[in-house]
């Protein structure tokens, strides 16, 4: 047989096949959907326990990290003056806010509302780290002074928490210097030290 009639034949039968139905399209497979897991990590904080893992996070990207630009003060403290005077009805801007001895116990971390709820912040002045950021707040102003050794010992397990509950790299551990214009949270605050993941508080 020739070349040419071979191919008229293949095709000629091809075509049958198409037309009586044996040829059919590939099955169709659903997309299966792959949801991250944000189980909580195994690490506790130790003031904390096993406190922060009865909440279910949503898809939090950036820590921001504040101080209070104040000597003293607490979560409900911030909660009063936020509502009062910012006029916020979810009140307290932060998710958390670590005390230093001064209003609230030092080192002791305080679990926001926001948190709670699992809702936006308002701590950033940026829509974008307001929605996608957790709030961090030190109390104390670390331009003239600097954060308790507890302070940081228990910023440094709460980030390290939240980092691996929430699935955020280190390179969005931020400042809110770092895309505001602000000192915030002040010229001393051992940002590297923090990063660094070595430092003993
Ligand atoms: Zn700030």
């Amino acid at each position: 047989m020739h070349i040419t009639e071979k191919i008229f034949l293949c095709l000629s039968l091809l075509m049958i096949m198409y037309l009586s139905g044996c040829y059919a399209p590939p099955a169709f497979k659903p997309i299966t959907i792959t949801t991250i897991p944000m189980k909580p990590p195994k690490k506790e904080i130790p003031s904390l326990g096993s406190q922060l893992d009865r909440y279910i996070v949503r898809d939090w990207k950036y820590i921001v990290i504040h101080h209070s630009a104040s000597a003293s003060g607490c979560a409900s403290e911030f909660d009063r003056y936020h509502r009062e005077k910012r006029g916020w009805e979810n009140g307290l801007g932060y998710h958390f806010v670590i005390g230093n001895g001064c209003g609230a116990g030092d080192g002791q971390i305080e679990i926001g509302n926001r948190w709670v709820k699992q809702i936006d912040g308002a701590h950033a002045g940026v829509q974008e780290y307001n929605h996608y950021g957790i709030g961090i707040c030190l109390v104390g102003n670390f331009n003239g002074s600097y954060p308790t050794t507890a302070q940081m010992s228990s910023l440094s397990a709460l980030v390290d928490y939240l980092q691996e509950r929430c699935h955020i790299p280190s390179e969005n551990v931020i400042m809110h210097r770092h895309f505001r214009e602000t000192e915030c949270p002040g010229r001393n605050f051992p940002y590297y030290k923090l990063l660094a993941k070595t430092a003993r508080w």
